[in-house]
């Protein structure tokens, strides 16, 4: 491991060099392996192709994050991937883009690379609080070298706007600015809402989904969401593909031992 950052009061980043993931495609994630306890899914947070290097960003959750979460530069973890599908990079025009907690992890590096084919980038970032938010000063300065804007809500009022993330978003589309492309990563009950939205105002609407993974090549079966698995068809799943999931996404998944759990 090159590098921990410390982002949040329970998120760090953990940036490492490996050819293959630093090539990878914004909202593609890894198998980070966390040698003697798990195998756990990761975004992309950072993607750096001159320098080979690549990030993830974690927050402590539960046993494989937080043995993550304790390591220090220098140690030792394992990396699969990139894999899964990547959102389509919107070329010119105007984009939201909607994140809530780690959701932030894949919108970020998404933002760096709409940033460089002149798309007009509406990044608006959601938290509990202040303290959680993630990423602010990475995209308000990338934001402010191009012509984005960047919106931030907290519920309490600690920062920004108070309320939810979704509520702003309503406000800008309501305006009539024509967005091309809605993407969206964090709570699946913001993204549910965010696809609601999308649909009423005829935008086009990109997704990133999160499933208890354990193969993470399509073969177990763990990840699935109606007739897809999120590990091969996903994370990132096109409008068109959630309209056939209406009756999981947003409402339950299944654990590890196939039980269907509300979300
Ligand atoms: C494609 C993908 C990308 C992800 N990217 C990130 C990221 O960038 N940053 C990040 O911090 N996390 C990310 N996650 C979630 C992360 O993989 C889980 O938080 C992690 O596996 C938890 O492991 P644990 O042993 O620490 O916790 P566990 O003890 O396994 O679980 C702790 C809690 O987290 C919940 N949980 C565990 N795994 C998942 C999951 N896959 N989906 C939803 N809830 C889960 C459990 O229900 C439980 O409440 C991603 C998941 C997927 C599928």
């Amino acid at each position: 491991m090159l590098n921990v950052a410390t982002e949040t009061p329970t998120v760090k980043s953990f940036e490492f060099i490996d050819e293959l993931c630093s090539k990878g495609e914004p909202g593609q994630f890894i198998m980070v392996w966390i040698p003697s306890v798990d195998e756990v899914p990761m975004s992309l947070s950072t993607l750096n192709p001159e320098g080979k290097q690549a990030a993830v960003t974690v927050k402590r959750v539960g046993e494989a994050t937080e043995a993550l979460c304790n390591m220090k530069t220098g140690d030792t973890i394992g990396v699969r991937g990139p894999l899964g599908s990547n959102y389509t990079i919107s070329r010119a025009g105007k984009v939201m883009l909607v994140g809530g907690g780690t959701g932030l992890a894949s919108l970020a590096p998404l933002a760096e690379k709409l940033v460089k084919e002149t798309t007009e980038v509406t990044f608006l970032m959601g938290a509990k609080t202040k303290d959680e938010l993630l990423f602010h000063e990475r995209i308000k300065s990338l934001l402010a070298k191009s012509k984005g804007q960047l919106m931030v809500t907290t519920e309490d009022g600690s920062f920004g706007q108070r309320g939810l993330v979704t509520t702003l978003a309503e406000t800008l589309l309501k305006q009539n600015e024509k967005f091309n492309m809605v993407y969206t990563c964090g709570p699946e009950r913001m993204m549910q809402t965010m696809f609601l939205l999308a649909d009423k105002f005829n935008v086009s609407f990109e997704a990133s989904l999160e499933r208890f993974m354990r193969c993470a090549i399509g073969l177990c079966g763990t990840c699935v969401i109606g007739k897809y698995r999120v590990c091969q068809n996903g994370p990132v799943f096109r409008d068109r593909q959630l309209h056939e999931v209406t009756d999981e996404f947003g409402l339950w998944r299944r654990e590890f031992n196939g039980a269907k759990t509300e979300i």
